[in-house]
């Protein structure tokens, strides 16, 4: 047998954490390069002070047989668990409506973990914001971060990040870049909020309508021993597009003013408060290709952006990538 390729994979959400856990063993060196401090992408774990929040995605669906293999695997090693909380549909402080019918799942103690434990699996490097693809004549690439500091050579490439920054990262590659180009996203604030007392709310987490809000969700997670209560809510679109240049401030009052209305409970000033804008939060109209390789450049491309805007799409996306991978290893590398 020849030699093996390496593999360098951009971005440690669960695509690139799904794909170079998918290749390893199969490829001599992958390497997974994420700019954050943190692997998991959207996965988001807030902290403030001793209170924690999941403020990116909140829950996952199955649907596909494979993902389902995937989860069941999860859930034996304890990263996941059926959620078994009330979820409610609220309209101006009323409940019209309560799902029991759909399962959802969580990572356990919170959705990061998903992507920690895979990450373990990986040649994970953080804070590494890679801002230059370089090809050499022999047609190995060179990636580079963004203070121009070099960061390896890679047989093949895989862009793994949301579909705007693979448009940056791939405009030498039209058939990747053109394509990701036409992807857009929503933008979503999230507003994180910890009161010292458990609210009068019976429920875990609602749909909201006719509303800034469109999610709010009882963090059932938290480290801290005492009574707190926290809740993360998540504006619409719609609102959170209108609102994306806007003072933090004034997006946080706004947000708790909906909450209070949402719920219809008095006020009460939380003992922490925060707000993140995820500029790029769901792609609107995902291309539905599940991955993009191009053979000639040797350089790959997935995420939800290919697939569907859930966890479920990215860790799809991620193993159609490294199934391409493989078939093109087998080709090209006997
Ligand atoms: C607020 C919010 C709520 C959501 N709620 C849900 C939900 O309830 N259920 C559900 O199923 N899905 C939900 N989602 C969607 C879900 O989180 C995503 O579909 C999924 O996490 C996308 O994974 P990904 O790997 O495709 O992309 P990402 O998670 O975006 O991962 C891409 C990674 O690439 C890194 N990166 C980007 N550029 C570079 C670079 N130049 N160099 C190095 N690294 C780079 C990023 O930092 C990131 O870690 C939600 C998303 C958001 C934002």
């Amino acid at each position: 047998m020849g030699r093996k390729p390496s593999v360098g994979i951009i971005g440690a959400g669960l695509a690139g954490l799904t794909c170079g856990t998918a290749l390893k063993g199969l490829v001599e060196n992958i390497r997974v390069f994420e700019k954050s401090i943190f692997p998991g992408g959207r996965l988001g774990r807030f902290r403030a002070g001793e209170y924690e929040f999941n403020h990116g995605a909140q829950y996952f669906t199955v649907n596909n047989p494979l993902f389902w293999n995937i989860v069941s695997a999860w859930q034996t090693e304890g990263i996941v668990r059926p959620w078994d909380g009330w979820i409610v549909e609220l309209q101006k402080g009323q409940i019209i409506n309560s799902d029991m019918a759909t399962q959802r799942f969580v990572g356990v103690p919170h959705m990061q973990m998903i992507a920690q434990c895979m990450a373990r699996q990986c040649d994970l490097v953080t804070s590494a914001n890679i801002s230059e693809l370089e090809r050499q004549g022999d047609g190995v690439w060179r990636l580079f971060n963004e203070r121009g500091d070099y960061q390896g050579a890679y047989d093949i490439l895989i862009v793994a990040t949301a579909a705007h920054q693979v448009a940056d990262l791939c405009r030498s590659i039209p058939m990747i870049g053109e394509l990701a180009d036409k992807v857009d996203m929503t933008a979503c604030w999230s507003g994180m909020f910890a009161f010292e007392h458990k609210l009068n709310i019976p429920y875990d987490a609602a749909f909201v309508l006719d509303s800034p809000l469109s999610w709010i969700s009882r963090y059932q997670f938290k480290q801290s021993a005492n009574d707190a209560d926290c809740w993360v809510l998540h504006a619409s679109p719609e609102w959170s597009q209108q609102y994306a240049t806007s003072f933090r401030g004034r997006v946080m009052h706004a947000m708790l003013d909906a909450f209070w209305e949402a719920t219809d409970l008095k006020m009460h000033k939380p003992a922490s408060a925060s707000v993140h804008c995820w500029k790029h939060a769901a792609p609107i109209n995902p291309i539905r290709e599940d991955s993009l390789f191009d053979e000639r450049h040797a350089v790959g491309a997935c995420g939800d952006w290919c697939t569907a805007p859930r966890i479920e799409g990215a860790v799809l996306s991620g193993f159609s990538m490294a199934d391409r991978i493989m078939k093109h290893v087998r080709k090209v590398y006997p």
